[in-house]
């Protein structure tokens, strides 16, 4: 492997660290942020993001408050819940986990969390103030795809930056966010001609795909940063990423590993929404 690891934990940790600070700044002005996390169901995957979520909480001094809902429950009993939160002063960010059982509309539930408690900033009006590059919370996993970037030290001004993928929570506003720092950004997807030849093209390549394996070391230019996104639980019961990791690493000058590159900064990326949305709506500054 010629590549450096872009060690998502580590660089987590950091970010944490920034938030725990942060944290201590608002309590003494009196503001004790809050993180409302609401799960519906008992969905395996989603248990285990929202008991992470929690821990996160507690390690940056964030108080959270989790509601568990059975699989059954109505979208009104859902909304009810929501609108309780939206009026609570005291709770500063509402993250409801999705997938939501097929009885309830994602739509009608993220469109119920105001904007600025929308710590997922996957609201509308936040992916419009994104889109225009206004104040907003960033969706959490393109923004710690921004940050392992930028730990490299590359300047992703004037890059070729390659997105695959074109999802509302992970394609898209990473192509967007890459625009904002000035890449030249192509977004591929599953209709995209000449994928492997763009890839081979791309000073930073973005995989967001969810196929084990799909970039491959020909996919790779030399010297490029790759980041992936991709978490995906192969045939031998453990999680992959989108990319070839060995192959790709003889290529890439910086590679994120799967587990421990995004998943980390994921999460700590939705702390520092949590002490920015308590900061903002309490008129002070970080
Ligand atoms: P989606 O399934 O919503 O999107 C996948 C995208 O990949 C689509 O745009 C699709 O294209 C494209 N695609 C699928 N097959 C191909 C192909 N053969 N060639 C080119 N493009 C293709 O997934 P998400 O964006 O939600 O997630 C992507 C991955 O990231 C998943 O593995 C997910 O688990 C992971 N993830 C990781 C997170 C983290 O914290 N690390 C957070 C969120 C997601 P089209 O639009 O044309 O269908």
């Amino acid at each position: 492997m010629s590549a450096q690891l872009i060690d998502g934990k580590a660089l987590a940790a950091e970010v944490k660290a920034e938030a725990a600070a942060e944290t201590e700044h608002l309590k003494a002005q009196g503001v004790h942020p809050c993180l409302a996390v609401i799960l519906v169901g008992e969905d395996p995957a989603s248990q285990v993001y929202v008991r992470g979520k929690v821990n996160d909480c507690k390690a940056c001094g964030i108080e959270s408050r989790e509601y568990r809902l059975p699989a059954d429950t109505t979208q009104s009993d859902l909304l009810a819940l929501v609108g309780e939160l939206a009026a609570d002063r005291a709770v500063h960010g509402i993250l409801v986990q999705l997938p939501l059982p097929a009885q309830i509309d994602e739509k009608a539930v993220i469109n119920a969390i105001p904007p600025e408690k929308d710590v997922d900033g996957f609201s509308p009006v936040n992916v419009g103030l994104m889109q225009i590059g206004e104040e907003c919370y960033l969706p959490c996993t393109p923004a710690g795809c921004i940050r392992m970037i930028q730990s490299t030290g590359t300047d992703i001004s004037g890059k070729h930056a390659v997105v695959i993928g074109r999802s509302n929570i992970v394609g898209k506003p990473a192509a967007l966010l890459l625009l904002a720092e000035n890449a030249t950004v192509t977004v591929c997807h599953s209709r995209t001609k000449n994928l492997k030849h763009l890839c081979a093209n791309a000073d930073i390549l973005v995989a967001a795909v969810g196929r084990e394996g799909f970039v491959t070391g020909d996919m790779v230019k030399p010297g490029a940063v790759v980041i992936d996104v991709g978490i995906n639980r192969g045939a031998d019961g453990k999680l992959h990423g989108d990319v070839n990791f060995a192959e790709a690493a003889e290529k890439a000058a910086f590679i994120t590993p799967v587990p421990g590159g995004v998943g980390p900064m994921t999460r700590a990326m939705l702390m520092k929404n949590t002490t920015c949305a308590a900061a903002r709506q309490n008129g002070i500054t970080l």
